[in-house]
């Protein structure tokens, strides 16, 4: 049924385009509040206002049709709904700031705030995250109504909220979502890089990266991974009761085939409670130096030197090459000390790093060195150093990086570099039944899916 919604109002809102979420809210007229007069002269070719910074997170597509497009009862539908818009936070910006981008006043705004102030700290705000304000539906299904509600999550359980009372103030109130521990499980053939295949398999991306970062120390992501290689990995998640990730946790495992050679990386408490990973002979995965030193999530096919002359090690090249955007963050590859840092002829804007264990590393052709690195500082594994450029004789955006014994260039590849702890006797046995628990534990969670924490206990292992 029609309702007010008039045939003459509704021809003049042919075209006029809706911006809503497949199975979602409708999301319109949610840029700075800009007055709608359904009947005046009717611009046919109007079209709505799209809603301010959505982030849809790949999960729905954004779909435009025209209220043509939508019968009466549609229409009708929509006088009823509020309008949600979800505005992302800039960085620096204040909840004050935000709620005016989005068209509420501010003394309306004042009030929300004071009210949510007592469940959050609007400071603790950060850039990127996103708060949903949503007005009352307006009469005729299109615009909206008054400001009623702003809406947050302060962490992937909790939200909090503030809300217009009938007496018209507003008054804040939080809900937690339940969620339970569970264990997930993945696998896949690389067809590209890590990061793009485990990403296609399904693996949050946060997992991917505190993946790549654990095997920094043993591959090296420009060169070893060819297409064709697999991966592994199992991690602990919170669930929320429609199987929805949010917030994973501890990787407990993660493997990859290059060619035939397996690389295993266990997550392992010792005694004392300290946490490393450890391959399946029980040595710590940890190095001296990092066969990656920049961020191996980078170095995607599309930014992989696939086509550039000297990818790898030779007498004219004596270094190896990282194909990484320009700005990536460049670390350093062990603990040591800083023998050179400056701009250094065909290098570039260089830094050398001396190690305690006879190696140094450079690297070169950097935007710039990071602050605070200059000769004589020391620097941990890891810290950043710099970051990639194409200064000196270079023709594009990469790390070169070189390995030095002595004062020899030597090949990255093929160098063998002191490795970390080794668990022996008790340690060893109590290191291979925590192994065996990991491996069971992968082999009861069908790949790609994950399984609760206490459902897992009551498998175990069989008990004579
Ligand atoms: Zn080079």
């Amino acid at each position: 049924m029609a309702g007010h919604v008039t045939a003459k109002v509704k021809r003049s809102l042919k075209a006029l385009a809706v911006v809503i979420l497949v199975g979602g809210a409708a999301l319109f007229a949610a840029r700075p509040f800009v007055p709608f007069t359904p009947f005046g002269g009717g611009d046919d070719r109007l079209s709505g206002p799209p809603p301010l910074y959505m982030d849809l997170e790949g999960e729905a597509k954004v779909t435009a049709i025209t209220l043509a497009d939508l019968s009466d009862s549609e229409i009708e539908d929509r006088a009823r709904r509020p309008v949600e818009t979800i505005v992302q936070v800039r960085s620096g910006e204040k909840l004050t700031e935000l709620l005016g981008r989005a068209g509420v006043a501010s003394a309306e705004a004042t009030q929300a705030i004071d009210a949510l102030i007592t469940l959050f700290d609007p400071r603790q705000l950060k850039a990127g995250q996103k708060v949903t304000v949503t007005h009352a539906p307006a009469p005729h299904g299109f615009g909206r109504g008054e400001f009623s509600k702003v809406s947050l999550a302060t962490d992937p359980i909790r939200d909090v909220f503030a809300r217009r009372t009938d007496k018209g103030g507003f008054k804040a109130d939080q809900t937690t979502r339940p969620v339970s521990k569970q264990v997930a499980h993945y696998s896949g053939s690389i067809k590209s890089s890590l990061y793009e295949s485990a990403m296609a398999a399904g693996v949050p991306v946060q997992v991917i990266i505190n993946m790549i970062k654990a095997l920094s120390y043993d591959v090296d992501f420009q060169r070893d991974i060819q297409q064709g290689d697999s991966f592994e990995v199992m991690f602990e998640g919170w669930y929320d009761t429609k199987g929805k990730l949010v917030r994973p946790g501890d990787i407990l495992f993660a493997g990859l085939d290059l060619s035939g050679s397996e690389i295993q990386l266990y997550r392992y408490e010792d005694s004392l409670g300290a946490t490393d990973y450890f391959n399946a002979k029980g040595e710590s995965v940890k190095k001296a130096l990092l066969k990656t030193p920049v961020d191996g999530a980078k170095i995607t096919s599309g930014f992989g030197m696939r086509n550039h002359p000297i990818l790898g090690y030779s007498k004219m090249h004596k270094g190896i090459d990282f194909g990484v955007p320009p700005g990536t963050p460049i670390q350093a590859a062990g603990d040591g000390s800083v023998e050179m840092a400056g701009p250094n002829g065909a290098y570039g804007n260089y830094v050398r790093l001396r190690h305690g264990n006879g190696f140094a590393t450079a690297y070169a052709h950097m935007s710039r060195i990071a602050q605070g690195v200059h000769t004589g500082r020391r620097v941990m594994q890891g810290q950043i150093i710099g970051f990639v450029g194409s200064t000196g004789r270079s023709t594009g955006p990469h790390l070169h990086y070189e390995v030095l014994q002595g004062n020899n260039q030597v090949n990255p590849m093929s160098i063998k570099v002191p490795t970390g702890v080794k668990l022996a006797g008790k340690d060893l046995d109590r290191f291979q039944g925590h192994k065996r628990q990991t491996d069971l534990m992968m082999a009861q969670i069908p790949s790609a899916t994950h399984m609760a924490v206490s459902a897992l206990a009551k498998m175990g292992p069989k008990k004579n």
